[in-house]
C-alpha cells in the first residue's frame, strides 16, 4: 500500500472507505439523497413547465452542476466571473452571471468566457451595458443580457416598472447584446418561515415584475425570459405564470435553516432531504453530558445559527475555531466517534473545503472537488 493509496496531505478519504473512516473534519454527501432532490426539483420544474437554471454559488461543483443538467437544468447560474470560468472549464456549457459585472478586466473574461460556451450576465444602468458592448465588440464574441430588478431585496437591480425599458433597448441596439429578459430574485423572501409569508412576499416579487413586464410591453419589447427564485419559495414563482426560469440552489443540499422553513400545512416537512454534512470526529469525552468534536468555525459557517447534530440526542451547544462542544445527555458519544452536522448554511460552508467526499451505503463512491471554491474574481 503506497503513500499513494492513503487518505492526508490533501485528501480526506479514499474510494472504498467506511464513513468511519473518512478523516474529519470533511464535507460529505449522501448521494441517494443528494440524486433524490435533483430528480424532484427538476420534475417540480417541469410540472410547473418552468425552465430550471439551478444556482451553482451554493455547491461550487462541476460535478453536481452536470447532474443538474443532465437531469433536464437548461444551465447554472453563477454569482461570479472566475465562478463561470471554473465550472465552463469542466465542461458546463451554458452559464447566467446572474449578477452585474463592472470592471474592465472582468468585462474582457466575460466576453472571452462567451466564445467558449453559451453566457448571459445581469445589468442594472446604462453604463453597464455601454461596457458590456464594449467588450464583446472585443472580443468578437455574443452575450445574453437581462436586466434585474429590484423587487424587493434592496439589492442591485433598476426600479420596478419604466426603468427597465431604455436598458432594454440600449441592449437590443448593441451589436453582440441580445436581451435576455428580466433577472427577479428576492432572497429575503426565502427563509420567511412560513408558507404564507413566503407566499405574500412572492406575490409582491410578482407585482413588481408584472409592472416591469407591463412597461416593455407598452415599449414593444417582447421578453424571452423572467428568471428568479429559490428553495423557499420556488412554487410560488412557478406558479405565478410570469416566471419562466427558476434558479433555485440549495434544495440539493438543504441546510440547518432551510430545515426550519414551515410547509403550507405548517409542518418541518421539506420535500428536500438534508444532502451535505460535515462529518466530525468526537475527540474528547471527559465528563457526563458533555463532549467535544472536531468541526468548528473553520469548516462550518454559523451566521444561520449553530450546526444540528444528525444524531437524536446529541446537540452541538457551541463552536470555538477547531472544536465544537457537544451536549450529549445520554453519553451516547465515545472518543472516536464519527457525527453528522447539519451546517445552518450551505453555500458559504461549502466554500470552506476543498473535496466533498461521496457515500452510499456508508461506504466512499467518489471524491468530487470544490470546483469553484474561493473563485469570487
Ligand atoms: N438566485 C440568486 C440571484 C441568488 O442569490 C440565490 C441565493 O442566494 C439563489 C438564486 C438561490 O437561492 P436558494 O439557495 O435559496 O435556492
Ligand atoms: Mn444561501
Amino acid at each position: 500500500k503506497g503513500a499513494q493509496m492513503e487518505p492526508g496531505y490533501d485528501l480526506p478519504a479514499m474510494i472504498g472507505m467506511t464513513e468511519a473512516e473518512v478523516q474529519t473534519p470533511a464535507l460529505i454527501l449522501d448521494l441517494d439523497a443528494l440524486e433524490a432532490n435533483i430528480a424532484l426539483m427538476a420534475a417540480e420544474a417541469r410540472s410547473m413547465g418552468v425552465a430550471l437554471r439551478p444556482h451553482a454559488k451554493m455547491h461550487k461543483s462541476a460535478d453536481i452542476a452536470l447532474m443538474q443538467i443532465a437531469a433536464g437544468a437548461v444551465g447554472i447560474c453563477c454569482q461570479k466571473v472566475s465562478e463561470a470560468e471554473a465550472l465552463v472549464r469542466a465542461g458546463v456549457g451554458d452559464v447566467l452571471i446572474s449578477n452585474e459585472v463592472r470592471d474592465g478586466v472582468k468585462l474582457a473574461r466575460l466576453a472571452r468566457l462567451a466564445g467558449r460556451a453559451r453566457v448571459a450576465v445581469c445589468v442594472d444602468d446604462a453604463g453597464g451595458v455601454a461596457e458590456l458592448a464594449a467588450a464583446v465588440a472585443e472580443a468578437g464574441t455574443e452575450l445574453r443580457v437581462l436586466v434585474e430588478v429590484d423587487v424587493g431585496a434592496a439589492r442591485c437591480g433598476v426600479a420596478p416598472g419604466g426603468a427597465a425599458v431604455p436598458l432594454a433597448q440600449a441592449i437590443l441596439a448593441a451589436p453582440g447584446l441580445s436581451f435576455g429578459g428580466l433577472q427577479a430574485y428576492h432572497g429575503g423572501a426565502q427563509h420567511l418561515r412560513s408558507d404564507a409569508e413566503r407566499a405574500a412576499a412572492t406575490a409582491a416579487v410578482v407585482g413588481k415584475v408584472r409592472e416591469t413586464l407591463a412597461a416593455l410591453k407598452a415599449a414593444g419589447i417582447a421578453v424571452p425570459c423572467v428568471s428568479g427564485a429559490g428553495t423557499g419559495s420556488f412554487r410560488h414563482e412557478g406558479a405565478s405564470g410570469v416566471y419562466t426560469e427558476m434558479q433555485c440552489g440549495s434544495y440539493a443540499f438543504m441546510d440547518a435553516d432551510y430545515g426550519r422553513n414551515l410547509d403550507a400545512g405548517g409542518a418541518m416537512a421539506s420535500p428536500f432531504r438534508n444532502a451535505m454534512f460535515v462529518l466530525a470526529g468526537v475527540m474528547s469525552k471527559t465528563k457526563p453530558g458533555h463532549a467535544v468534536c472536531d468541526a468548528g468555525l473553520k469548516v462550518m459557517t454559523m451566521e444561520s445559527g449553530l450546526p444540528v447534530s444528525a444524531r437524536e440526542g446529541v446537540v452541538y451547544a457551541g463552536a470555538s475555531d477547531e472544536h465544537g462542544t457537544l451536549a450529549d445527555p445520554g453519553d451516547v458519544l465515545r472518543p472516536g466517534d464519527r457525527l453528522r452536522l447539519i451546517p445552518g448554511h450551505c453555500d458559504p460552508t461549502v466554500n470552506l473545503h476543498d473535496w466533498y467526499v461521496g457515500l452510499r451505503g456508508g461506504v466512499v463512491e467518489c471524491l468530487w472537488p470544490v470546483t469553484a471554491r474561493g473563485k469570487h474574481f
